[in-house]
């Protein structure tokens, strides 16, 4: 078990007693050349000589760049109505953790340096020298910010600490403080095309072992194609779902659901990964890179629509930035949404009545559902305000017979984060991760007693890695998460399906 001390859990969230400095030791460790190279970063897990006046000009830059980053940098009143709405702070206590605090860190150092009275009065305005001991802590406490936005939905301002996160983070990647966790990942991504570093020839190996696993189970040839040109759809997905439970299951129902639609489908090995860590580094040519393999793709495959599998911030990317990064897509087929989720899609086989379910396949478990930050608070699943909300939960219900929300006030954009988004989920911070699970945790457990829950859906690959991690320090079960089309694969139907048995039960018979 953990050598920190996990958190007791409530009815009701309990506002924490504000501690200084209790998380100042945590910190994800530093990229190293290697990794810093690769991403077009300086430096060797430290401070870069002439740091300070790289520092500064890099957040002049982003100030002129993005005008949110200097309004946000502006117009906080400090009226506190941000500071208990962090899991992070309600997990740790720590005063930084407060949303307002963590802004603070960088603008104290933009008033410093870009205010008149910063420059002139800086006791007056709280502002600060830009020193090492101001660096580290930003490399922290920004380390200790998923990016989730839940803050900025309380901010009567519309602040949005995420964005000063990411701001802050690319600042810090500039003077030589990157994140290993994160680099290394988009290192992998560039070279070989996923976060997990599959190469072509074992993601063959995995999705053709997929394909017999899937017919000897059901007695129905499930395809899960790689690299098939002229196929109609590409399906962009984390690399997650190619063998790891609970998310290998929703690859296997987004396969059934593509036989049951009758489209023809493929993986590319090119972009075998929907993850975009660039996103939580905040660095928009590294985003714009990965995001350009699934263009590079889709055209070399010649497929006419691209479809995202289930994970919250590869969604988030390419909802909101893929055409402007990637963009245009004018040589896919305008019937169809660029992207789609593949929620959208499979709700759309319900609504036409294509699927054949059985709901009782699902009926040995009692389902709640977990909003996925990035979904929930950056995008939409469909195209009305809301569908991200309803979209997921319609699919459930549709194959599901049991089901039972959260508490309103944890659920749809008021949702808390998993405690493991934003370039978060590392061993390193593990105390963090734990820690920060503890509002989600207690939303979880007041279902489970009230409800009779036993399983919580997710649609976020990182969100159902940390689940599986940190259920059992709560006293609960790695796999009480799973997948939305998990379930879907379970209760689906396919035409063919149970026929051998049938076939050998009439043999008995007769016999
Ligand atoms: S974006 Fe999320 S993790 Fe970051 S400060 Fe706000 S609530 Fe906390
Ligand atoms: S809610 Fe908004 S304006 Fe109020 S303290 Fe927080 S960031 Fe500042």
């Amino acid at each position: 078990m953990a050598d920190f001390e996990i958190p007791e859990t409530h009815e009701f969230p309990v506002i924490p007693t504000v501690m200084e400095g209790v998380m100042s030791h945590s910190a994800p460790f530093l990229a190293k050349a290697q990794f810093q190279e690769q991403l077009g970063f300086p430096g060797d897990a430290g401070l870069i000589d002439g740091w300070k006046e790289v520092f500064l000009e890099k957040l002049g830059e982003m100030l002129g760049k993005y005008r949110s980053l200097q309004v946000f940098m502006d117009i906080c009143v400090k009226c506190g109505a941000c500071t208990d709405k962090c899991h992070y702070f309600l997990g740790t206590g720590d005063a930084k953790n407060m949303p307002v605090a963590r802004q603070d860190l960088l603008r104290k150092v933009y008033r410093r340096y870009f205010t008149f009275a910063g420059k002139y009065f800086p006791k007056l305005v709280g502002a600060v020298d830009l020193t090492e001991e101001v660096v580290n802590e930003m490399y922290s406490y920004y380390h200790q910010c998923s990016e989730c936005r839940r803050c900025s939905v309380f901010c009567p301002y519309g602040i949005d600490t995420a964005e000063v996160t990411m701001a802050a983070r690319d600042i810090l990647a500039h003077v030589g403080m990157g994140s290993k966790y994160s680099n290394e990942i988009i290192g992998k991504v560039f070279k070989i095309g996923n976060n997990l570093g599959l190469p072509e020839p074992a993601l063959a190996d995995t999705l053709e072992g997929l394909e017999e696993e899937v017919e000897e189970d059901i007695g129905v040839k499930v395809r899960y194609p790689l690299d098939e040109k002229g196929a109609d759809i590409l399906l962009v997905t984390p690399s997650a779902d190619f063998f790891a439970e609970p998310h290998v299951d929703g690859l296997i129902g987004y396969g059934k659901v593509f036989h049951a639609a009758g489209v023809s489908w493929t993986i590319s090995s090119k972009a075998s990964e929907a993850a975009n860590f660039g996103l939580f580094i905040g660095n928009y040519e590294n985003m714009r890179e990965i995001s350009l393999r699934i263009r590079d793709a889709a055209k070399e495959l010649g497929v006419k629509r691209i479809i995202f599998g289930e994970c919250g911030h590869a969604w988030r990317v390419a909802y909101s930035f893929l055409n402007t990064l990637a963009g245009p897509w004018d040589f896919l087929d305008p019937n169809y949404p660029v992207p789609q989720h593949i929620l959208d899609f499979t709700s759309d086989c319900l609504d036409r009545g294509i699927l054949n379910i059985d709901k009782s396949e699902n009926d040995w478990m009692t389902l709640t559902f977990h909003d996925s930050c990035n979904v929930a608070r950056a995008s939409r699943i469909g195209s009305y305000p809301g569908s991200q909300f309803e979209i997921p939960r319609k699919v459930i219900k549709a194959v599901c017979n049991n089901f039972y929300d959260m508490a309103p006030e944890t659920i749809h954009d008021a949702t808390f984060c998993c405690g493991g988004g934003g370039g978060l989920l590392t061993d390193d911070l593990m105390e963090l991760r734990l820690k920060g699970a503890l509002p989600r945790m207690e939303a979880l457990k007041n279902v489970i007693d009230d409800k009779g829950v036993t399983h919580m859906a997710a649609i976020c690959a990182i969100c159902k890695s940390q689940f599986t991690k940190v259920l059992p320090y709560y006293g609960m079960t790695m796999d009480q998460i799973v997948s939305v089309h998990q379930l879907v694969s379970s209760a689906i139907i396919l035409e063919g399906q149970g026929d051998e048995d049938d076939a050998e039960a009439d043999t008995d018979e007769a016999a």
